[in-house]
């Protein structure tokens, strides 16, 4: 194990330093607290033996320094004193102390203290690395909850998470963001020619291709069945619509055949609706969301794979934006 003695007095440091590194461990020394301290900063120290008398930092608040400062790696703190008096050793053993010696130490106090230390610091490490463990398995649980397992994107849950962040930012900065609200033409079809399973797999390609043609800070989710919302902060209208339009340009030229379609192109297509939200306009998430999908309806009625947008101060009115391909 790695030690370290920080004694002022030359004779105990010395006799420490020999019991220990007899015992085969690695010794480290310090004459006062405040080296002592700055040792125990750059390395790894397995085991402290501290005077309780020390100028500057002595051994108590030494011990204390160890036990609130030093997180990531558990030391074995012994405070050595020169008296067997009860109240100082309690107050050695309050201030975070593991174990005391009394001096002069004789070597078989030492040999059991090494053997505790030991003992000790080896169940730290395990519990360490079974909180390491649980952390990390927390981590991968909820970033499982907040993806969606077949398409791999974020899913709704992370959608409403994220958008509420937009949302306030936007506020804050009085900057719009818009949505776009995606869907597969003719899926259903789809399903019914191909199967389901082949239905899985268009799925797939379509979320992944709109996720690579994302563009920084937006965020694309799986809003359900064959929906997708894409987000984009400090996007206004006329940016959201071209974005809107490469996603659906990426998606037909992937050119994944759709031959059961009742109108061209005999490829998998999508419709689009987009909706901006504007500081000033006191819309909620929810409600701009409802305009993506009344301008998803329009694109739909309209005759499929194109964009429609839903302008917030003309609730009524959806305006056309591309013509099919
Ligand atoms: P429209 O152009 O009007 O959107 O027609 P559509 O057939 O795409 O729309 P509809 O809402 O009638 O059907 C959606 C289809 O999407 C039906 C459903 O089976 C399919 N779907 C939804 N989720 C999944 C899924 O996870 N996997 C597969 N394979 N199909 C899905
Ligand atoms: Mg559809
Ligand atoms: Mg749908």
């Amino acid at each position: 194990m790695k030690v370290l003695v920080a004694d002022d007095d030359a004779t105990s440091r010395v006799l420490l330093k020999a019991m220990a590194s007899k015992l085969g461990h690695d010794v480290l020394v310090a004459s006062d607290g405040e080296s002592a301290w700055k040792l125990m900063l750059g390395s790894d120290i397995d085991v402290l033996l501290t005077d309780w008398m020390m100028p500057g930092v002595d051994g108590p608040e030494l011990c204390r320094r160890v036990r609130h400062e030093i997180k990531d790696h558990y030391t074995y703190v012994v405070i050595v004193t020169g008296l067997a008096d009860p109240a100082q050793i309690l107050e050695g053993m309050g201030a975070g102390a593991d174990d005391y010696l009394v001096k002069p130490v004789n070597s078989l106090d030492v040999q059991t203290l090494f053997v505790a230390a030991e003992r000790v610091t080896r169940l730290h490490r395990q519990l360490q690395r079974v909180r390491a463990q649980l952390e990390e398995a927390n981590l991968e649980l909820l970033g499982r909850s907040l993806t969606d397992s077949l398409t791999n994107l974020g899913n709704r849950r992370r959608m409403e998470e994220d958008l509420l962040r937009v949302h306030a930012r936007s506020l804050r900065s009085g900057r719009s963001y818009s949505v776009a609200m995606f869907d597969i033409d003719y899926f259903k079809f789809y399903n019914d020619h191909y199967g389901h399973p082949t239905g899985d797999e268009a799925l797939c390609k379509v979320a992944a291709c709109l996720n690579r043609v994302l563009r920084e800070g937006e965020c694309i989710y799986r809003y359900g069945g064959e929906e997708f919302l894409l987000v984009m902060p400090d996007c206004g209208e006329d940016d959201a619509v071209a974005a809107a339009e490469r996603a659906l340009h990426a998606v037909s030229i992937l050119n994944i055949p759709h031959v059961a379609r009742p109108s061209a192109p005999p490829v998998i297509t999508l419709s689009a609706g987009v909706a901006m939200h504007t500081p000033e306009s006191e819309d909620t998430i929810h409600e701009l969301i409802e305009r993506a999908d009344q301008a998803l309806y329009a694109a739909k009625l309209s005759g499929r794979n194109r964009v429609r947008t839903n302008v917030a101060a003309f609730p009524d009115t959806t305006s056309s934006v591309t013509a099919p391909v």
